[in-house]
């Protein structure tokens, strides 16, 4: 298996390189020369529990990893740093089946995937002789920075720094961070906004003197961020994970078709759910929710895709994106792997902030529908969801469970998927607003105590374990310093 650049078809990587580069020179995504059929009946793997599984998944994406390299990875990742055997567990509550992608480390979907990626990452410089440590940079706006953090932290060969927004994020976001265990790992806030940080470590990424320094002190740069495929195809495994424990269970039969509804963002969950489908999962509609920032629900509806609009502030805010860097992914594949085309969409993007893809384009989004959920529909459908089964959902999967409401009656196929993306300890604020109304308490730990009385869900050590957790990081810096301080951490 070959990856090439959404933009450039000549070039072509192995799997392992393609991950320890994350995004090609010529700004394009990698994507494999062709999506793999599963070689086995999706019967015959009904029996296996989530490693296992993974690896009849992943074995088709990196083929360049041994066997053993490869069970290194997937059984280091999801062990019992989930806090089920299941790691993605179903619950069944008003009529469609929630998927828990949130029992890991962090407690939001994104662990699904970082709990692999540095494995991956390593194993990846091995077999490229590369030897230097892997010193991963982010920038971020809360949810992606302590994923990472809780990734990366203490595997061997790499290190993590993690910039933020000084008083951008949230506090139990920033408690989080700052109290994150590790040799390894570095924490920053900055005087700025997100787009500072994030255009600080650009800066670094782009400054070729500073990487030449870098590599000459045993350092190479990379990226965590959501377009390595080191972090999509994991995400393949649990939508396969889903549908077969359904099986085993009787709830559907054989070939039945399912609908899968998720909360979207950056458009790589919903993309990992594309490819599963593209292997042979049998899927009826893939469903794409979003709240107000509702960008792809135009663009599915119209073929337009604009970016010239407000950026709202939600409840949901790992779903607040009005550019979604996978659907480039999306673009290619339904172009008929034309990187010309996807050139031109995306160059326009940039310069105009928005494209139109054609009448023969659309065609290929047939297998999706879409839809938004506001804001006031949100907080209803946890209140509804609360009231009428006691099942308590965050605010980005009740956007999803918003939007297949709305949709359920135009469905086919019975059995209906929402991919749960945050357990509500999360949002705990937003979750008790929704359900009893206002609330003034903000003392984080409070509004905890009140949820567990709410549902009766134990809560994650994620959230009860920051009481008493020592802050390790506290170090404060202006946007203007990111490049030094990344340089004394070499220096270290
Ligand atoms: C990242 C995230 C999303 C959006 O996922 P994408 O892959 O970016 O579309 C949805 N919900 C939560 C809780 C997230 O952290």
């Amino acid at each position: 298996m070959l990856y090439n650049s959404t933009r450039d078809k000549t070039v072509k990587l192995t799997p392992s390189l393609a991950i320890l580069k994350g995004l090609s020179d010529d700004g394009g995504l990698f994507v494999p020369e062709r999506i793999p059929a599963l070689d086995k009946k999706i019967e015959e793997l009904k029996d296996l529990d989530y490693r296992e599984l993974a690896y009849e998944i992943l074995k088709l994406y990196f083929d360049d990893f041994t066997k053993e390299e490869l069970l290194h990875c997937i059984n280091s990742a999801y062990d019992d740093k989930f806090d089920t055997p299941e790691i993605a567990p179903l619950t069944y509550a008003d009529g469609a089946y929630y998927l828990e992608l949130f029992h890991g480390k962090t407690i939001a979907f994104k662990d699904m995937a970082l709990s692999i990626l540095p494995y991956l990452m390593t194993v990846s410089a091995k077999k490229n002789a590369v030897d230097d440590n892997i010193l991963i940079l982010t920038a971020t706006s809360g949810d992606t920075g302590k994923a990472a953090l809780a990734g990366f932290a203490g595997v061997e060969g790499t290190s993590i720094m993690v910039f933020y927004p000084k008083d951008g994020v949230s506090r139990i976001q920033e408690l989080q961070m700052v109290t994150q265990e590790g040799d390894n790992t570095s924490v920053i806030g900055v005087k700025g906004n997100f787009d500072d940080c994030q255009n600080g470590v650009k800066g670094i990424f782009n400054d070729a003197a500073f990487i030449r320094q870098a590599k000459e002190k045993g350092c190479i740069l990379s990226s965590a961020n959501s377009i390595n495929i080191g972090r999509l195809c994991p995400q393949i495994v649990y939508y396969f994970y889903a549908y077969l424990r359904l099986l085993r269970e009787g709830r559907i039969n054989e070939k039945d078709r399912i609908n899968i509804c998720v909360p979207t963002g950056n458009f790589g969950n919903i993309l990992a759910a594309y490819y599963a489908m593209q292997m042979g999962l049998p899927v009826s509609k893939l469903i794409c929710a979003s709240n107000d920032n509702k960008v792809l629900y135009d663009f599915f509806g119209t073929g337009c895709y604009d970016r010239n609009r407000d950026f709202i502030l939600t409840v949901s805010p790992s779903m607040d994106i009005l550019i979604s860097s996978n659907l480039e992914r999306l673009l290619y594949h339904i172009s008929g792997d034309d990187t010309e085309m996807t050139s031109r969409l995306m160059e326009a993007l940039k310069t105009g902030g928005k494209y139109e893809i054609t009448e023969k384009m659309r065609e290929g989004l047939s297998c999706f529908e879409a839809g938004f959920a506001t804001e006031e529909e949100t907080f209803d459908e946890i209140k509804r969801v609360y009231e009428d089964t006691g099942y308590v959902i965050d605010t980005h999967t009740a956007v999803a469970s918003a939007v297949l409401r709305k949709l359920r009656d135009s469905l086919s196929g019975e059995s209906c998927l929402v991919a749960s993306t945050a357990s509500p300890y999360k949002f705990a604020g937003s979750v008790i607003r929704a359900i009893r109304g206002k609330t003034e308490e903000e003392d984080i730990f409070k509004l905890t105590e009140s949820l567990y009385e709410i549902s009766g869900v134990r809560i994650p050590d994620a959230v009860s374990g920051l009481k008493d957790a020592p802050v390790r990081h506290d170090k404060t810096i202006e946007t203007a310093d990111m490049k030094k301080t990344v340089g004394e951490f070499l220096d270290r």
